[in-house]
């Protein structure tokens, strides 16, 4: 490595010093970048670390930045080669207690995922999802093709189901809406790859969750790295749900937009989202069966396809920040014959910065279409009874923690920007509707606040997993069936004869 000269390559993995920042110049780069490939020299064959090169470089940059340059380094064998520590290969499943080594790992995967992508563009097709595959893959298939075979997958589903009866009547995993806790990869079986969520899609999945009292669905665009086994999820576009908003049916027009849109962008579809309003985000037995018919489609081309559930007025978690699964479905040899189980991953928060205006389109979009619809969340109600925060509050509060992996402020102004909106274009147009209907919709309001507790499903938490349990409260979604007989629920049922949630 020439000690004057920067490569294009490097300008691309650190790009945070090439973008005219005052503070971040190349001049600081290189200084950075030599000071430790000259202590590298001098520790040879020792391995070096980042602390050990920090104080040496003070007023150079913030410890973040040295660290990247260090695992830059590390990643392309300028310093650190043959050393045992400087594995960045393949990341193992991040331990939470070990949250450090967590970040740096993902900081190398981020660097490592750049330079791949610098180096290796191949040339593929996409299918009509917009998922990359081989040409042959899609030699005589055509959208025609897939209703056909997801209309048999239908048919036999329909087959194998008992027929609708009131949920006690369900025994153990017969009942579509028992929630199904998942299981951990581990030694016994090997996690397939690594899942990395940038906080754009996170942002979008949650805002979509906090303002619908009904199951919000959308699909979720990313890319597939194949010789590292990561799955990097970039974006979540929300979808229209059928008919009422209440069910988690995905519109088969919005989901080929959606599609399109994640296409254009440069995505493939990758993953589904959807909400479990007020419940915990475990998948229920229907969920299951959606996200197997699903993997068993998208992996044709070798493609992972994972499921996220999102979890904003879950009862049981007191805190404002909402729950999120990441998961696949995996078949088991259990003692009762072979079971399709979820397996739950413990995905990494990217550092990415946002495509900000892609952002706040969607966020747009869903304020635009959640504004004044029957199933919409009253965003400025307390969102527990016991809480001093209203729903905006709760949301902006769970929204901000995503953007904490950022660098600094980079998420304010976009919080900001929120937080109007939905003043401006959400609870403004709620309160003046409440008025027209002689409603008030103050918060702290104990009549609306007990309507919104009984909507929420406070008395009806179900229990996780449970052999009786009546999960899926609050929502219609992945019903096939009458899940209980509460008279909450039964307004919120509509009779979905389908299968699938999400596959038209
Ligand atoms: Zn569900």
């Amino acid at each position: 490595m020439d000690m004057e000269t920067i490569a294009e390559d490097e300008k691309q993995a650190i790009p945070e010093f090439f973008e005219g920042r005052p503070s971040k110049t190349p001049e600081r780069y290189l200084k950075i970048r030599n000071y430790i490939l000259d202590q590298w020299l001098k520790s040879k064959p020792k391995y070096l670390n980042k602390t050990s090169v920090r104080p040496g470089l003070k007023n150079c940059g913030d410890v973040n930045c040295i660290g990247r340059i260090h695992t830059y380094l590390e990643l392309i064998g300028a310093i650190n080669f043959n050393c045992e520590q400087a594995v960045y290969n393949r990341p193992k499943v991040v331990d939470r207690s070990k949250q450090k080594e967590g970040k740096d790992v993902l900081e190398a995967y981020q660097l490592a995922q750049r330079l791949q992508s610098m180096r290796t563009r191949k040339r593929r097709v996409r299918d009509i999802w917009g998922n990359w595959c081989d040409a042959k893959d899609l030699e005589g298939q055509t959208y025609e093709h897939l209703s056909a075979e997801e209309l048999a997958l239908r048919r036999e589903e329909m087959k194998r189901q008992p027929k609708p009866c009131k949920i006690s009547k369900y025994k153990g995993s017969f009942d579509p809406f028992q929630l199904i806790p998942c299981r951990t990869f581990g030694e016994d079986v090997q996690e397939p790859f690594q899942v990395i969520v940038c906080a754009e899609t996170l942002l979008i999945m949650d805002m979509h969750a906090h303002v619908s009292r009904g199951e919000v669905i959308g699909l979720l665009g990313g890319t597939f790295i194949e010789e590292e086994k990561v799955l990097k999820i970039y974006a979540a576009e929300p979808c229209n749900s059928v008919s009422t908003g209440l069910q988690c049916e995905m519109d088969p027009v919005s989901q080929t937009q959606a599609c399109d849109v994640l296409s254009s962008l440069g995505f493939s579809v990758v993953g589904w989202y959807h909400s479990h309003p007020s419940f915990h985000p475990n998948p229920s037995v229907r969920d299951i069966n959606t996200q197997d018919q699903f993997q068993s489609y998208f992996s044709r081309g070798g493609a992972p396809f994972i499921g996220m559930i999102v979890s904003p007025y879950d009862p049981a978690n007191r805190s404002p920040h909402s729950q999120t699964t990441c998961l696949l479905v995996k078949e088991s040899q259990e003692p009762s014959g072979p079971q399709k189980l979820p397996y739950r991953f413990d995905f990494l928060s990217s550092q990415d910065i946002p495509d900000w205006e892609q952002t706040l389109r969607r966020a747009q979009w869903i304020i635009n279409k959640y504004c004044q619809t029957p199933g919409s969340v009253q965003m400025d109600r307390f969102f527990r009874k016991d809480s001093h925060l209203t729903c905006l509050e709760k949301m902006l509060s769970s929204l901000a923690r995503y953007l904490e992996p950022l660098p600094d402020e980079e998420g304010d102004p976009f919080l900001t920007q929120i937080q109007s909106l939905f003043q401006s274009e959400f609870i403004a147009k709620q309160q003046k509707e409440a008025e027209s209907l002689n409603i008030s919709s103050r918060p702290g309001n104990s009549d609306d606040l007990l309507t919104f507790d009984q909507l929420m499903g406070e008395e009806e938490r179900p229990q996780e997993g449970g052999r009786d349990s009546d999960p899926d409260s609050g929502s219609a979604s992945d019903s096939s069936v009458q899940p209980s007989d509460t008279s909450v629920r039964d307004k919120q049922q509509h009779g979905v004869t389908s299968g699938l949630c999400a596959v038209d």
